[in-house]
């Protein structure tokens, strides 16, 4: 037994997934642009995804990221992982079984921090896939890559607390079936750094809440949409702050932890269609009186692609294996690392089956452009690459730092 090798229970998983992907969820990509193009509609919700949603649930591939038995299957993040991958293959995949975020990263928090009365009203639709909801906490007018930045004023008014301030790039918002954000702001700006921050929960239809608009990503309208939202007096009672006043900051550091896994465990998958995508066009395609594929450039990057994934898949069954055996906090090095690593590399490989592809490579007539343009953003989404280089750097340097004696 390899050191990764994952359980039967999660084997069992992976099979039937990857059964499902081949008999429903790739025959239903070109139904799904298709609906889309019908629609008109950049955030139409279209009837395949619920089709797809039903059928997941009625195979038990349903809520398989939620790490509690009582929501979920109740696996490990090691156990997760190879799954993960398998959806990150298809871009509807993810949603059609549930485990999409951001609402994964919300269920996660609503199911730690929230209130009877958050899980009834919130978690119980989310887990049942009739709701989505977002996670806001990026601001236009700062470096959001510093949580400490945020701006968002919550002043407490009796039993209630009022919000004022922007937010935007909350994904998921422009959803059909969002209903509920999470809102970071900032309720003592006089505390210490790391207590000035509280997250609440409030929803999307509150009064003094607008959705000014979606921001689009290369171009791209995304479905699920990424919002900028106006806060101007929305009122919020007490008991919807989650875990108490001055815990923002605490519960983002636990609700990216594994969002951030997650996110890399999917890039991989993506790269691993790329790859597959990749070789079977440079068998196909002739030129110069050899296929594509002959050609020792071409191998090369064929041979580099496979060396790079099982690279980033390894380091990413580290990071789970750590985050199931030590926790996320001792974990966070490797979950840093995995996080800049997976989106380039995945980048990479994308980049090169695009050029395989020639001009064909651009267009919608193949997933490379828009796995392309999302993974893009992955280099930022959930910190910059910079920020968690930082923090791999720090703690490289900590290990020296009494050491460091100028003579
Ligand atoms: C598609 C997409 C979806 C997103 N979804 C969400 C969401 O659902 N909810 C949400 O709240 N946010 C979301 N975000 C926002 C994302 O988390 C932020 O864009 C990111 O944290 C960076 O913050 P910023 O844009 O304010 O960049 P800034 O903080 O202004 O930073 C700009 C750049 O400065 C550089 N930099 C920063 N710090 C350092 C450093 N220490 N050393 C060197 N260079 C540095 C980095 O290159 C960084 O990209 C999303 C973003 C994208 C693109």
């Amino acid at each position: 037994m390899s050191l990764f090798e994952t359980s039967d229970r999660a084997k069992k998983y992976q099979a039937d997934l990857l059964e499902f992907m081949d008999s429903h969820i790739y025959p239903a990509e070109a139904v799904y642009h298709e609906q889309m193009r019908a629609s008109g509609d950049p955030h139409f919700q279209p009837p395949v995804i619920e089709e797809l949603k039903a059928e997941a649930r009625r195979r038990g591939l349903w809520n398989l990221f939620h790490p509690h038995p009582e929501w979920g299957p109740g696996l490990t993040n090691l156990e997760y992982a190879p799954l993960a991958e398998i959806m990150g293959r298809s871009h509807i995949a993810s949603e059609a079984c549930n485990c999409n975020a951001p609402d994964t990263g919300n269920m996660e928090v609503l199911t730690l921090f929230g209130s009877d009365e958050h899980k009834e009203k919130y978690l119980g639709p989310l887990l049942d896939g009739t709701m989505a909801s977002a996670f806001a906490m990026t601001e236009p007018r700062v470096a959001s890559s510093d949580a400490t930045n945020i701006e968002l004023r919550m002043v407490r008014d009796g039993d209630e607390y009022v919000l004022n301030g922007r937010k935007w790039f909350a994904s998921n918002a422009m959803h059909k079936n969002c209903k509920v954000l999470i809102v970071m702001g900032k309720t003592d700006p006089t505390a210490a750094v790391h207590r000035q921050q509280s997250m609440m929960v409030v929803p999307i239809d509150a009064p003094g809440i607008t959705v000014m608009r979606n921001l689009p990503v290369f171009g791209y309208q995304d479905r699920e949409g990424h919002a900028e939202i106006d806060f101007t007096d929305v009122r919020v009672p007490a008991k919807d702050v989650l875990k108490g006043e001055g815990e923002g900051f605490a519960i983002s550091q636990a609700r990216l932890g594994p969002g951030r896994i997650h996110h890399c465990m999917r890039a991989i998958g993506a790269a691993e269609r790329a790859l597959e995508l990749m070789c079977r066009r440079a068998q196909e395609r002739v030129t110069f009186g050899a296929p594509v594929a002959d050609r020792s450039n071409i191998q090369d990057w064929i041979a580099e692609a496979r060396i790079d994934i099982e690279m980033i898949r390894l380091l990413t069954l580290k990071a789970a294996y750590l985050m199931d055996t030590v926790g996320n906090k001792e974990a966070r090095t490797e979950i840093a690392a995995i996080k800049v690593a997976a989106p380039d590399i995945a980048l990479k490989i994308i980049d090169r089956a695009i050029q395989v592809h020639g001009g064909a490579g651009v267009t919608d007539d193949f997933p490379l452009a828009m796995m392309y343009a999302h993974l893009r953003t992955l280099r930022l989404a959930d910190g910059p690459d910079e920020v968690h280089k930082r923090a791999i750097a720090k703690q490289e340097l900590r290990q020296y730092r009494d050491a460091a004696v100028v003579s």
